[in-house]
């Protein structure tokens, strides 16, 4: 449900559950630009920066946020990527983001792409995208202290931005302040409206240097500091967060396209190793896959995982690929032999997940051709791909990394080094990790529509694909077998009737109008081996300095590929983490190869 807003008459938003308002009416924009944007410096103290992370508490109506992103989109001195991380326990409607910039024309169209993906806000880290990536919105819903806690990145500048400290203590007081010092680099600006003594001081005991400095009027005062607390911090002892140089990422999947692509967008220049001649060449070219959050009863970790990771690949195929061609934001229907529990994942605007006669509906879901997500991520500026390149070794030499083929010979050198090549991986890792095969067939066939098809992709025990354009014609897909431990790319006869037995329970009456087309060895097969790790989650981090592991995306490579490839740059960035800390443990490949310290 959404948080209730009252408007005044003069159209001043009230919170009945606070008793106190979000803002004055007309001049609530010239106090953000005031007390936050001028408070914390902002424009001057972004101008030709590579990034800048701003963190907020209370993001409320979002007014603060516009304000931020407006003043960067006006600046030509901008940062090539804002950061902007807020936490808010009780998120409005889209309609009252809407209302609350009906003063300001200047912020309108912001606000609409705002609403637009204010979608499925249930607790947990969400991540819009605007202007093309550079403007990244990381939305933790849930109480503030707890949002805080599951980030872990360094702001540069902090707005504190609750209501009235004595209405809404728990804003103001000092672990919630710890909590944000936790995520301030030494030297970070903070403002805020509020001048009250017990907050002041807390800001001190934390290690903020804050002053009075003159409000707007009708305000008397604000305060303005920075976090540079007497003692030291661990990040004084710390490497600098790494900057962008070469990258070579070995692996020309979904998972080493988008880290390709990820970094690229960061100033790397990275070149793809790929042993095949063409990019997507492994698992990556299934002729479509689907991609639907998981759902459980108890909302699980893969769960929490794939929402996260669905939405920002819906992100990705909505800015990158040829809707209708390539993918189709079609909604996914899953429909199980049991009726499907899950948890109620009660939340503001279009829900994840809605109940209905004949199974669960996924909003969100759609169909995606991995290979067209593929090359788009290497069309990336910054991004090089060379094909028959396989990597055999990589050594150290001084600061940098050599990949070498069989022989020895050089192919590629460079600072940084990403592997993503399956379950080539293991070989060139420094310690070992365990990644098994699993073997997938699908079973497909044109047609012409005179088959009784469902309106939407299928999916539970199995998954159906109605209508994926193929450059021969419409085609239907079925499958996938899960073959563990297999590793042959020939189509068995065994796994297309494994197909049609699976399709028979998923939609009896489709199976039926199949039949005859399997019985007669008239439905085609893909087949491509996944690579798995011992848990089936993808391990994604550094092994060794200056090289990284993104790969063993199992069966999830839409879900995931772009999620570990954001996780593996705000890593290395000190930029905000795209999910809470603890589901971003869930991937990382620490659980395998411990690291030390
Ligand atoms: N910064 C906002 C803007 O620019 O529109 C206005 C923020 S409003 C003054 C304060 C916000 O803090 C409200 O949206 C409220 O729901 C939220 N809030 C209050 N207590 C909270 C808590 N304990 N945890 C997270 N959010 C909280």
């Amino acid at each position: 449900m959404s948080e209730p807003v009252a408007w005044s008459p003069e159209g001043t938003p009230h919170s009945p559950r606070f008793g106190d308002i979000y803002r004055s009416a007309a001049g609530g924009l010239a106090q953000a630009r005031h007390v936050f944007l001028a408070g914390c410096g902002l424009p001057q103290a972004w101008a030709g920066q590579r990034h800048w992370r701003i963190l907020e508490t209370g993001f409320g109506l979002g007014l603060n946020f516009l304000a931020a992103w407006r003043a960067w989109k006006d600046d030509p001195h901008r940062p090539q990527l804002l950061h902007f991380v807020s936490v808010e326990a009780f998120p409005v409607a889209a309609d009252d983001l809407l209302r609350s910039v009906r003063p300001h024309p200047e912020l309108q169209p912001l606000a609409a792409d705002l609403a637009a993906q204010w979608w499925g806000l249930v607790p947990g880290v969400h991540r819009l995208v605007f202007e093309g990536g550079r403007v990244v919105l990381t939305l933790g819903i849930g109480d503030a202290r707890s949002a805080l806690q599951e980030q872990d990145f360094q702001a540069d500048a902090v707005f504190l931005d609750g209501f009235d400290p004595a209405r809404n203590p728990a804003m103001w007081d000092l672990p919630l302040l710890k909590a944000v010092a936790r995520l301030c680099r030494r030297g970070a600006a903070v403002a805020t409206w509020t001048v009250a003594a017990a907050v002041r001081h807390d800001l001190a005991q934390c290690g903020f240097v804050a002053d009075k400095a003159p409000g707007l009027p009708p305000k008397r005062d604000c305060l303005r500091g920075r976090f540079d607390p007497a003692w030291p911090l661990r990040q004084d002892a710390a490497p600098a967060a790494a900057t962008p140089g070469s990258a070579v990422v070995v692996g020309a999947g979904l998972a080493g396209s988008a880290a390709a692509a990820a970094l690229a967008r960061r100033g790397w220049d990275v070149q793809v190793l790929d042993r095949a001649d063409a990019p997507a060449a492994g698992a990556s070219a299934l002729p479509a896959g689907l991609l639907a959050p998981h759902a459980s009863p108890d909302d699980n970790l893969l769960s929490r995982l794939s929402r996260s990771g669905v939405r920002m690949t819906l992100q990705q195929a909505s800015a990158r690929l040829c809707a209708g061609r390539d993918w189709d934001h079609s909604g996914v229907l899953e429909r199980r032999a049991a009726p499907a529990r899950v948890a109620d994942l009660g939340e503001p605007g279009q829900p994840w997940q809605q109940p209905r006669p004949d199974g669960l509906w996924h909003a969100a879901g759609a169909w995606i051709k991995p290979a067209a997500l593929v090359r788009a991520w290497l069309a990336e500026p910054g991004v090089r791909f060379t094909g028959r390149a396989q990597v055999a070794r990589l050594h150290r030499l001084e600061d940098q990394w050599e990949a070498a083929d069989a022989q020895g010979l050089p192919l590629a050198r460079a600072d940084l080094v990403v592997v993503a090549a399956a379950l080539d991986s293991a070989a060139l890792l420094p310690a070992p990790v365990a990644l098994h095969p699993v073997r997938g067939q699908v079973s497909w066939q044109l047609h012409g529509g005179e088959l009784p098809m469902p309106a939407s992709p299928v999916n539970g025990n199995g998954h159906f694909l109605p209508a994926v354009p193929l450059e021969s014609g419409m085609a239907w897909l079925t499958g996938s077998t899960y073959g563990r431990g297999e590793t042959s790319l020939q189509p068995l006869p065994q796994d297309q009737f494994a197909n049609l037995n699976r399709l028979r329970t998923l939609l009896p009456e489709v199976a039926a109008c199949l039949q005859p087309a399997f019985d007669a060895g008239a439905v085609n097969a893909w087949c491509g081996v996944r690579c798995a790790s011992s848990d089936r989650r993808p391990l994604l981090g550094p092994v060794a300095p200056g090289l990284w592991v993104s790969t063993a995306m199992g069966s999830r490579g839409l879900t995931f590929a772009w999620l570990c490839a954001e996780l593996l740059a705000a890593r290395l960035h000190g930029e905000p983490l795209p999910l809470p800390e603890r589901l971003a443990a869930a991937l990382d490949v620490a659980r395998q190869i411990p690291r030390d310290g």
